[in-house]
């Protein structure tokens, strides 16, 4: 099982995905998390990202296609992933489905958490007085939500057009979130 949660920054697709990983024993692939663990080690990569991510823009879509790439295997072997962060533009939903491809695997299920904009402004400026993360000060979040809306967001039809898609309220306590994605895992694939 392959899942994608979908939502601009600050939806709570981290949130939800370190919750599935410890209730199903699915392995969580987060590019941002991946990006951060990158930029700690000081290694090359984590130099070359560190700016572009703390105004808030995206990283090239080859560095988090191989990212990706790099783990993609063993998630499978595992049982499945849940993406988080990615895909985040076209390419990247293409790129991933090529890849899945070749290991006989493909996505199973893409969850929408819809949470309007100024709930997200609400949890950033909470996420950022609690954990100081560069990319939630405002500045650099609003340019975050603008490449959400630019480069994201028209992803939904890729996979809406496939079947895939479930749009949920994500405007909820962090519990009614929980049950309504599950109630939508145990679904049958429409
Ligand atoms: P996140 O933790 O998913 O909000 O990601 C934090 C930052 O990492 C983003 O604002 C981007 O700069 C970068 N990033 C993470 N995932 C991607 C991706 N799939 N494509 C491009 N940039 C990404």
């Amino acid at each position: 099982m392959n899942l994608i949660l979908f939502g601009p920054p600050a939806a709570g697709k981290g949130t939800q995905a370190k919750r599935l990983v410890e209730q199903r024993g699915m392995v969580q692939l987060s590019t941002g998390d991946m990006l951060r663990e990158a930029i700690a080690s000081g290694s090359d990569l984590g130099r070359e990202c560190q700016a572009i991510m703390s105004r808030g823009d995206l990283v090239s879509d080859a560095i988090v296609i191989a990212l990706i790439e790099a783990r993609l295997k063993e998630a499978e072997d595992a049982g499945g992933a849940i993406f988080d962060g990615f895909p985040r533009t076209v390419a990247q939903a293409e790129a991933l489905d090529a890849m899945l491809a070749k290991l006989g695997k493909q996505i199973d299920r893409v969850i929408r958490l819809k949470v309007d904009d100024t709930a997200l402004l609400a949890r950033v400026a909470k996420r950022f007085a609690e954990q100081g993360r560069p990319d939630d000060n405002p500045e650099a979040f609003s340019v975050r939500l603008e490449a959400y809306n630019r480069n994201t967001a028209p992803l939904l039809p890729y996979y809406a057009d496939k079947g895939l898609l479930t749009e949920i309220d994500g405007m909820g306590a962090i519990e009614v979130v929980s049950s309504t994605i599950d109630a939508v895992l145990a679904a049958p694939v429409s």
